[in-house]
């Protein structure tokens, strides 16, 4: 008996077009999407997930369908479709900003590295965020520029009272943006040494971290790290699930198009 993989339906693709690209770094372009097709967009909690659908090569906007596993369009080719963190929505001009990591070869960052206002896309979403608990006294935040977005939201929505320690894994000092202010913040970047994987940094950075009892965890990147991030957490240190988020972004060596936890 052959089992058919059905999964649900991710909310509907929204044709948008680049309004502004602007960039936060020489590694990382802001890109602001704009239409008609954003009105109703619900922005949900911070480090959630947008799924970005790429113009096909000819630059123009066909909407793929659902098959109950991936989109694909009629001649049955594969979407092409990545996840990003919405930042910014602005219901009034239908805007919403994105930040896209420009790390070379791949659809998404090439896409990013050429964007041009007008330039025509989709998105769906938004998937799960983070919810910032309002009474937690202390945060350790963690990523690798790829999560850059998301801690840039969550370091706006951790209480003022927290503290709150980041730690950022970059592949070079070019790729340092400011975070916004907060009084308990302390932010660590930590640089991706020649040779070595990615993630290396990070998983040592969060290794070395004294943990306080009661605080408040969340990790993103690399997902080979995440999962030793994950055992170092759960397992070494016993911290409870309830109070540790880590989640890949991205797989070293393979496309993108899911979420590769
Ligand atoms: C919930 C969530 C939120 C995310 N938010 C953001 C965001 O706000 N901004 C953002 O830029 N990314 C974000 N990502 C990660 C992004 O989806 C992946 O990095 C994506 O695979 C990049 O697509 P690509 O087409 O450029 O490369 P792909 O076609 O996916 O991959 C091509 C090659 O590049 C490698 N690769 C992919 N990403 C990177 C990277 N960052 N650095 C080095 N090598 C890489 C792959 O391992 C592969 O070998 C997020 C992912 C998730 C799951």
């Amino acid at each position: 008996v052959s089992a058919v993989r059905t999964r649900r339906e991710p909310p509907p693709l929204r044709a948008v077009a680049v309004r502004r690209v602007e960039p936060r770094s020489p590694r990382l372009k802001r890109v602001t999407m704009a239409g008609d097709g954003l009105a109703g967009y619900e922005p949900g909690l911070p480090g959630g997930s947008v799924r970005l659908l790429l113009p096909r090569t000819s630059g123009e906007l066909v909407l793929p369908t659902w098959t109950g596993n991936d989109y694909r369009f009629g001649d049955g080719t594969r979407a092409t479709i990545r996840t990003l963190t919405p930042l910014r929505y602005d219901a009034d001009g239908d805007e919403l900003d994105l930040e896209v990591v420009c790390h070379g070869a791949g659809p998404l960052s090439e896409w990013a590295a050429t964007a041009h206002p007008g330039a025509v896309a989709a998105v769906s979403g938004p998937g799960r965020g983070y919810e910032v608990d309002a009474d937690a006294r202390s945060f350790l935040l963690a990523g690798d520029e790829t999560a850059l977005p998301a801690l840039g939201l969550l370091v706006a929505a951790v209480p003022t009272a927290s503290e709150v320690q980041v730690l950022v894994e970059i592949a070079e000092p070019s790729a340092r943006i400011d975070l916004p202010v907060h009084p308990g913040l302390t932010v660590a970047w930590h640089e991706q040494a020649d040779g070595a994987a990615p993630g290396e940094a990070l998983t040592a950075a969060v290794l070395s971290c004294r943990l306080e009892t009661d605080m408040r965890i969340w990790v993103a990147g690399e997902a080979a790290a995440m999962q030793r991030i994950r055992r170092h957490l759960f397992e070494t240190c016993g911290v409870p699930r309830s109070r540790a988020v880590v989640r890949g972004y991205w797989k070293h060596g393979r496309a993108g198009g899911d979420d590769p936890d």
